[in-house]
């Protein structure tokens, strides 16, 4: 799919969702930078991935924090090469209704989620731009289209995809695209968090939530996965600004 070697940052990647595309990509023949908050915790994913003949390798980073995303993008580009591909997936959720959400809690999911998009779209733009190519993907959320207990999320997942719109528009003439995956229920430790929650035992919770999805499953990080290899490729430079829902059905 992909002819030549590109090196490419996928945040909170060392487990769930990230983990998956992480090792997609480095599959598909691209360097991939591991970045995690803790460097430790990205050490299962990168040996995977060398040990299966890719180049990982891990950074502690907190894509909240301008300094902290300064200094690990820097270290990608001397040790793996310039960064023209991120992958802006590194989230949290601090669910609660209205009138119980705390202002900590807004403003948590807003820094890791939409600062931390921005922060790592805007220090890597210079590498992209300067090679004449990109692929920027964020994750959204079935939850932007509106989720009881989940204001701040969902906010902040609806803040993706205008922010996916706009960076397709300023940075599309220099050849990097920007688009946005906006996944249903995938079974990771974040959808493990909330049945832990709402004292639902896993399965349970994976049975019901398979019920109502069209395709009689929930997702895996895998099936993310694929469309953010296709959405990083060589080949798909003519979508731009988009966003792609993988849900198992047409609806959220
Ligand atoms: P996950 O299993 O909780 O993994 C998220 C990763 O992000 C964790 O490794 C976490 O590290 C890391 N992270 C958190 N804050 C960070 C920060 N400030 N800087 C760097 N890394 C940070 O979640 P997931 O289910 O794979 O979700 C991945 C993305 O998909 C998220 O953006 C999520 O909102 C989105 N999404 C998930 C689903 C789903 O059903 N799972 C559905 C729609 C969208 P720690 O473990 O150290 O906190």
């Amino acid at each position: 799919m992909n002819d030549t070697v590109r090196t490419a940052i996928v945040t909170g990647a060392a487990r769930g969702i990230g983990a998956g595309v992480a090792k997609r990509l480095a599959a598909d023949g691209r360097q991939v930078a591991v970045f995690d908050l803790n460097e430790a915790s990205c050490e299962t994913v990168v040996s995977a991935i060398n040990a299966a003949g890719g180049k990982a390798l891990g950074v502690g980073v907190d894509v909240s924090d301008a300094a902290s995303v300064a200094a690990g993008v820097a270290r990608v580009a001397e040790e793996l090469g310039a960064p023209t591909i991120v992958v802006n997936n590194a989230g949290i959720t601090r669910d609660n209704l209205l009138f119980k959400m705390s202002e900590q809690d807004w403003d948590m999911v807003m820094n890791v989620h939409l600062r931390g998009a921005f922060l790592m779209s805007r220090e890597c733009q210079k590498y992209m731009t300067e090679a004449k190519w990109g692929r920027i993907v964020n994750l959204s959320s079935i939850s932007a289209l509106g989720n009881r207990g989940q204001i701040n999320y969902s906010a902040a997942k609806a803040g993706m995809q205008g922010l996916t719109k706009t960076l397709a528009i300023e940075l599309g003439k220099f050849g990097v695209t920007t688009n946005c995956i906006a996944p249903g229920f995938i079974q990771t430790e974040m959808t493990k968090e909330t049945a832990d929650r709402l004292k639902i035992p896993f399965e349970d919770f994976i049975a019901m939530g398979a019920k109502e999805i069209p395709v009689g499953r929930v997702g895996q990080p895998e099936d993310i996965a694929a469309l953010c290899a296709f959405l990083t490729s060589d080949e798909s430079g003519f979508i731009n600004g988009q966003v792609i829902y993988a849900a198992g059905g047409p609806k959220a």
